[in-house]
């Protein structure tokens, strides 16, 4: 694989000697490195003003200044995938530079061979970048990488700046609202709340969890119990995990919550909703992005926010 040196060059890394226990699947091509070079693909979102500029000229003594329009302007956001490797992500037959959507469907406009998307944000135009939109980009940029780099390793670094990349699938793992015992019956039922695209919700259970033993673990009572069908409660589930081996207190002695989950720092067994809030199958939870990319043989990481060190696109 190559990688950036000190003085800003590319060099060539033996990637068996690097990583001994990882060797990748074998000689690729005509790769010197007997390896599958592993390709960063950032995600890279910029918004452009239309009075964002900055004129830097000599004047006459006798000039006075001329006001610009006032605030910011129309904005254009642009949002793309670059590799230090690659440049931006294009197809290798060409690409066109995509036409802009005048609607707020979750429908992204990339051209055939070109991941990037031009968006006007806000209310009466283009509507927002929401999460479907990101996923829409995600997977039309797979299509090109599958379609023209198929002998590299990719990994998608996002940002972890708005839930719009980080948005999880509406029945994840969440200690969120749970409540301490079942409810009385199924019409105050604990759901999850889904919002399909054209704006009806409906109610669906949680996800299944995962016990330490590996077994799932589902947070409902079966069809053979009396209160079939109910939210087990908070002290039920984790007395459940006990049962399957967690080294967890007696949440019978346990509030349900801290005050406005306000625990204190470093406790992680002070109520019951802490306690499952720390279970290693809610710590997991991945992101409907890292989900999507995964499920096409993609990794996925998440940058923190604006950091100039770790992203090479924060250096410009
Ligand atoms: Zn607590």
């Amino acid at each position: 694989m190559r990688k950036w040196t000190r003085d800003g060059t590319l060099e060539t890394i033996d990637e068996e000697a690097e990583s001994p226990d990882d060797p990748g699947p074998g000689p690729v091509g005509s790769n010197p490195c007997h390896g599958r070079w592993i390709v960063i693909w950032v995600h890279d979102e910029s918004t452009f003003y239309a009075h964002d500029r900055h004129k830097l000229r000599w004047v006459h003594s006798s000039e006075s200044a001329k006001p610009y329009a006032k605030g910011e302007g129309a904005s254009l956001m642009v949002a793309d995938f670059v590799s230090p490797d690659y440049g931006w992500l294009r197809g290798k037959t060409g690409y066109v530079v995509i036409a802009v959507r005048g609607d707020a469907s979750a429908d992204v406009s990339c051209s055939e061979d070109s991941a990037r998307v031009l968006f006007k944000a806000g209310k009466n135009r283009d509507g927002y970048f929401t999460n479907d939109k990101i996923l829409e980009q995600a997977n039309h940029a797979m299509d090109i990488i599958d379609k023209d780099y198929p002998d590299n390793n990719h990994v998608f670094f996002f940002y972890d700046n708005a839930k719009t990349h980080t948005a999880r699938r509406p029945d994840a793992l969440s200690a969120r609202y749970m409540t301490v015992k079942p409810p009385r019956d199924a019409s105050s039922n604990f759901l999850c709340i889904v919002k399909d695209r054209d704006s009806t919700t409906r109610k669906v259970r949680m996800q299944d969890g995962q016990f330490l033993d590996g077994t799932s673990q589902s947070f409902y009572f079966p069809d053979s119990h009396p209160q079939a069908g109910l939210f087990k409660g908070m002290r039920h589930i984790i007395q459940e995990c006990i049962s399957h081996g967690a080294n967890l207190p007696d949440p019978t002695k346990l509030l349900a919550q801290c005050h406005e989950f306000k625990c204190l720092p470093g406790a992680t067994e002070c109520c019951c909703c802490r306690i499952i809030f720390n279970q290693p199958d809610f710590v997991a939870q991945k992101s409907k992005l890292e989900e999507l990319c995964e499920s096409r043989g993609y990794r996925i990481t998440f940058y923190p926010k604006f950091h100039c060190e770790v992203s090479f696109i924060e250096q410009c």
